[in-house]
């Protein structure tokens, strides 16, 4: 037998692949591209991906290694994931391996031997049970919805109804009752059977809905990117059901990508309903055993359908016929360490790789993808009309510049959220701030507790009587007193989300409320627990931060308050106005879903302030022409496309002159701007400089990324900083 050579990605952040010797003995049965196997790397065995093979290799004999061992599963890497894992790394000029790792779920990354069971998942069991069922209906409401939905959506698994919001104690109640029973999941490839469609649920389609799922199937079987940018409520959820029917009646497998699962329980119930097709979930409050189940069941084939965050997007999908990526606009679709990708934008690529269509949807499209569709490079489908009679809700300014502000709150917003919880409705109060202050100072010098690692004040959280630090996690006590002046007259100042709950309640005794942030829903489940008690209208005064601005709606929420509308108005980041308008009239959408119309009142000290004006008079869509006409007059993304270089240092002239060597580079029609210290120059005892590199043409970015990247390990300085790369950078506060 000839000698034979593999490439592979080994999991560490390196740039290259690794070439390594099969010994005679383990040449048989033939490797293939993707098969995982285990390799020596340093002085442990790790688990690499095979990318390439050949009969030559340009390694001394002597030099070479052997793989270690074979696994003799099958849990490999399809070629086209291979290569569409490949074109990732290199569009992000990211570490190879690194990417690689992304998409093999952890059990899957470790060289012990696996012991797999199949996945338990539930059935119904109905026989002679009308009687029982009606019953519970009337006594236990929770355990009859839950029948319901396991009756309709056969084989569902625990991790979907727990992600759905619902209990062991519940699923063991009606187990008891012999009304479901556990059964070894089958893993056998999905086909499109006739009663995997529930129709009963369906929605009759409106002529604007109709026309888009009718161009949609059209272009089904080809690369199509189509836009749908339809407000809140205007039923594009439906519009993604009956789009994939088609796929999946042509026993193709979906995937769908969302924001954040926790916060769209709503959408995955529809998905559960609408199709009794296995469906998948990833995202990350799964373990490590589901996480692993879920990819098994995309490799497999038997997933038809994968819901999921961003990381979704690496699923092992072999049949793979539409990607939808829903609330396309959301920042959290990118991830902001290591590897730095778009959820939304590795969707396109994905599509277009595999020539099948992919759905964008928002009531916010991101400039990015407006002026994409806008120029005709993507479908363009506009949803103008709320599903049902529901009216869209009104935004208006309240000028609070010359009014008495007491905790946050102006007089004339205050009269409103009374005649609101008076008419028994509630009341969403939103302010972007978490903890109880945004600091604590000495009443008597001014003297203010500051993370000496950031240069920036803690934020002050009552409930655990802490000092933390947001942008670095650290904590510490509150002092007893001044380390300046030694008075004991120390306070808070300013107010984040825990102390308007409180006053709040001072405000409104009679009304019951609830904060929604990331302190309070910290624990597993405790947010589908208030979320399911806000439904249940248990609350009446609803407060929280942009995660209450996300996918979620609250029928009986007809008036959202912005305390604080001022924040994004003078930021120096290009995008703050895109987000903070994404942002209102999200949050906007939350109200008003039912026949009750919202409101929004949005407290500002500048109602004048253009862009206010243009988001309250004339929409989103509007403000969104408007400012890309500005962005294509300064050059700016989606323009011009722009790559960021991040340094940091423990002193702050090692970033500095770091990022100043690579400008010395001449680039072929590119520019840089900076280095620059970033918003905030220290984090976590860090320095920290920015380095923009842009370009009207991507691909001269990208060769210019190239280019740096051959020459960083030349610089002097580049032992002494910690540097990242961002591609299509969205945040610059960092
Ligand atoms: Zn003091
Ligand atoms: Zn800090």
């Amino acid at each position: 037998m000839s000698t034979q050579y593999v490439q592979v990605a080994v999991p560490v952040p390196m740039r290259q692949l690794f070439t390594y010797q099969v010994p005679s003995t383990m040449q048989l049965p033939t490797i293939h591209v993707g098969e995982r196997i285990a390799v020596p790397f340093g002085s442990r065995q790790v688990i690499a991906v095979v990318i390439a093979l050949s009969d030559e290799c340009d390694i001394g004999s002597k030099k070479i290694k052997n793989i270690a061992q074979r696994l003799n599963d099958s849990f490999h890497l399809s070629k086209p994931l291979v290569d569409f894992l490949r074109l990732c790394a290199s569009y992000y000029h990211h570490p190879i391996g690194d990417v690689f790792q992304q998409a093999l779920p952890k059990l899957l990354r470790q060289v012990k031997k696996l012991d797999i069971q199949p996945p338990m998942v539930w059935h119904s069991h109905t026989e002679n049970k009308v009687e029982q069922v009606a019953k519970l209906a009337s006594k236990a409401p929770k355990q009859h919805a839950l029948f319901l939905l396991i009756d309709k959506h056969q084989g569902i698994s625990w991790p979907e109804l727990r992600t759905l919001g619902y209990s062991k104690t519940q699923l063991n109640a009606l187990a008891a009752k012999d009304l479901i029973v556990e059964k070894e999941q089958q893993s056998k490839p999905f086909i499109w059977r006739e009663q995997a469609l529930n129709e009963e649920n369906q929605q009759c389609l409106s002529t604007e809905q109709a026309v888009i799922v009718a161009a949609i199937n059209q272009s089904n079987e080809q690369f199509a990117c189509h836009l749908i940018d339809g407000i809140t409520g205007s039923g594009k959820t439906e519009v993604y059901l009956q789009a994939m029917e088609k796929t999946l009646a042509s026993s193709q497998q979906v995937l769908v990508i969302v924001p954040e699962i926790g916060l769209t329980p709503q959408t995955l119930l529809r998905f559960e309903q609408r199709f009794n097709v296995p469906i998948c979930l990833h995202h990350s409050n799964l373990n490590d055993s589901e996480r692993l189940d879920t990819w098994l069941n995309a490799q497999q084939n038997s997933a038809a359908i994968v819901i999921g965050t961003r990381s979704a997007i690496f699923s092992p999908l072999h049949h793979l016929g539409m990607i939808i990526v829903d609330e396309e606009h959301d920042g959290s679709l990118k991830q902001q360490d290591s590897f730095r990708y778009h959820g939304r934008d590795l969707a396109i690529l994905r599509a277009k790789q595999l020539n099948i269509p992919v759905l964008l949807g928002s009531a916010t499209p991101s400039f990015e993808s407006l002026q994409n569709a806008l120029s005709g490079k993507y479908q363009y489908h506009q949803l103008h009309k709320r599903a049902g009679n529901s009216k869209k809700a009104k935004i208006a300014l309240i000028d609070v510049a010359q009014q008495q502000m007491e905790h946050g709150l102006s007089g004339t917003l205050k009269q409103q959220i009374k005649h609101t919880l008076a008419r028994g409705e509630q009341v969403l109060v939103f302010l972007n701030r978490r903890g109880y202050a945004p600091a604590i100072n000495c009443q008597e010098c001014h003297w203010i507790a500051d993370c000496q690692r950031c240069d920036k004040p803690y934020t002050f959280h009552q409930k655990q009587q802490l000092l933390i630090c947001h942008h670095c996690s650290s904590q510490k006590r509150v002092p007893k007193q001044c380390p300046s002046c030694g008075s004991v007259r120390i306070a808070p100042i300013g107010q984040g989300t825990e102390q308007l709950e409180q006053r709040i309640g001072e405000f409104f005794p009679e009304a019951s409320t609830v904060r929604v942030d990331r302190d309070s829903t910290r624990k597993k489940g405790e947010l589908s627990k208030i979320l399911q008690e806000i439904s249940d209208k248990k609350h009446q005064l609803l407060i929280g931060t942009q995660m209450l601005a996300k996918g979620h709606h609250f029928p009986d929420v007809t008036l959202v308050a912005v305390l604080d509308g001022d924040g994004a108005l003078f930021s120096f980041d290009f995008r703050a106005s895109e987000q903070m308008a994404q942002l209102l009239i999200q949050v906007a959408g939350r109200a008003g879903r039912a026949s009750k119309p919202g409101k929004v009142l949005v407290q500002t000290n500048y109602p004048d302030h253009p862009l206010l004006q243009e988001i309250v008079h004339n929409g989103y869509q509007h403000f969104a022409k408007q400012a890309l006409i500005e962005r294509q007059q300064a050059l700016l993304p989606p323009f011009s496309f722009q790559a960021l270089i991040r340094a940091e240092a423990n002193y702050p002239s090692y970033p500095e002159k770091f990022l100043r060597a690579l400008t010395e580079q001449p680039l072929n029609q590119c520019e840089f701007a900076g280095p620059v210290p970033a918003a905030m120059e220290k984090k976590a005892g860090k320095f920290r400089y920015h380095l923009i590199i842009q370009s009207k043409s991507r691909k001269h970015l990208h060769q210019a990324i190239s280019q740096l990247l051959s020459m960083i390990p030349e610089i002097e300085w580049q032992s002494k900083v910690r540097w990242s790369l961002d591609i299509d950078p969205i945040d610059l506060n960092w």
